[in-house]
């Protein structure tokens, strides 16, 4: 047995605040320029004389929605930890192990501190105890920016010592689901939990815990300090507001593009650059692995929360992907099943084994379709968590737009 150098938390923090991380650090805005442009302002005119109740008010008036896929309104999250008395938390998932997803990278990589602000806001207005901040390991360049700009704050005496709690991730994909990260939180394994009692009622150590995606909190930064209009001004198709598309796939800019949230499939590749020289756009997956993947004839569908639903699909996390006429659905909707079979937590049944067995079936020359078919009913039905309830998508999906493939 090889002696094996076990890389503590400490070791690993230690490295991280040395920079000996592989990691390039981007020029970002550090505390100082985020104060000289008036930042935290907003944040101690809230402490000193706001109230939460005018400031739920202006967050459900722009429209503000949960960024990490779910879509809740943010606004209301905030009433229903409050309406539980006694100590609670706040926990930011800055998991971000959607593929294809890595707009809370974007924005903590140039801008950490409008992220800060928005979560010590929140943080304020549900009188929350502690703040965790769940953070991906796979970004050591925005750990290394984390640790080093939360130790300003403390410095700056804007947040006591210890109150914000950066954590990191392992790498599992099911901690995401914020039941699952709250088990990895309290030092457990990443398992979801059941619901109800939601995480607003018993989230960490079993208080009421308030948690938020990294982008939602950048958000309430912006809306706090200028209005809702930052968000509702914009509107496009009917729909308000603005969303962060992460954009991949045969495109010739991929990245993250900043676009009205009614935006469809024709503006996002548009604003990506258009297609790569020598594809012809087919297919696109609007909102990470679980929301599958559909034809480009549905090219007029508003990319925004509820407008995909009657597509069997939906926005999440914005994360896009363009397919072009060089790739096969059949296997982008296989590589997406392998994924969720490697990444399902095992809890339950459904998933664990229906992921394994959709694999196998999708393997196949001509696809059991039937039975797929009876798989995937099982799996929606059955399932604890998000995970296995939504990964039939791609299957349905695939046998519906490209039956010619399977
Ligand atoms: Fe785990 Fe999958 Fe069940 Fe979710 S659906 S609890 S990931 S086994």
């Amino acid at each position: 047995h090889a002696h094996v150098d076990h890389a503590t938390p400490e070791k690993v923090m230690a490295a991280v605040e040395a920079k000996d991380t592989h990691a390039k650090i981007p020029d970002y805005k550090p505390f100082a320029a985020y104060k000289d442009e008036g930042g935290y302002e907003t944040l101690a005119d809230l402490r000193a004389n706001g109230d939460w109740e005018k400031l739920q008010e202006t967050v459900l008036d722009a429209g503000l929605r949960g960024l990490g896929g779910a879509g809740f309104p943010s606004g209301r999250k905030w009433g229903f930890v409050r309406a539980n008395a006694g100590t609670r938390y706040l926990a930011v998932n800055g998991d971000e192990g959607e593929p294809g997803t890595f707009k809370d990278r974007y924005l903590l990589e140039r801008d950490p501190h409008t992220f800060l602000e928005g979560m010590l806001i929140a943080a304020w207005a549900v009188e929350a105890e502690k703040c965790f901040i769940y953070m991906r390991d796979e970004y050591p360049a925005v750990l290394h920016i984390l640790h080093k700009e939360i130790a300003a704050l403390e410095e700056a005496g804007i947040a006591p010592k210890g109150y914000i709690d950066l954590r990191r991730g392992a790498g599992a994909y099911i901690c995401g689901e914020e039941s699952s990260m709250i088990e990895s939180i309290e030092g457990k394994r990443g398992l979801p939990r059941h619901r109800p009692p939601f995480v607003a009622q018993v989230g960490i150590f079993n208080r009421p815990t308030l948690v938020h995606n990294v982008e939602t909190l950048y958000w309430v930064a912006r809306i706090a300090r200028s209005g809702p209009e930052v968000l509702n001004s914009t509107e496009k198709n009917g729909r308000k507001g603005l969303r962060n598309y992460s954009v991949s796939g045969r495109v010739k800019n991929p990245g993250v593009h900043l676009l009205p949230a009614g935006s469809t499939i024709v503006d996002i590749i548009e604003a990506a650059g258009g297609m790569l020289d020598g594809h012809e756009f087919k297919a696109y997956q609007p909102g990470g692995p679980s929301s599958g993947l559909l034809p480009a004839s549905l090219d007029d569908v508003p990319l925004d929360f509820d407008t995909l639903q009657p597509h069997g699909s939906f926005i999440g996390s914005a994360a896009v992907v363009i397919l072009s006429d060089q790739d096969k659905c059949r296997d982008a909707a296989l590589n997406i099943l392998r994924f969720f079979e490697d990444e399902s937590c095992g809890q339950c049944t459904p998933c664990r084994v229906g992921c394994e067995k959709a694999v196998k079936l999708m393997q196949e020359e001509h696809w059991d379709q039937e039975l797929l078919e009876d798989l995937c009913g099982i799996m929606v039905d059955a399932s604890i968590c998000g995970l296995g309830q939504a990964a039939p998508n791609a299957i349905r999906l695939t046998m519906k737009h490209f039956s010619e493939e399977v």
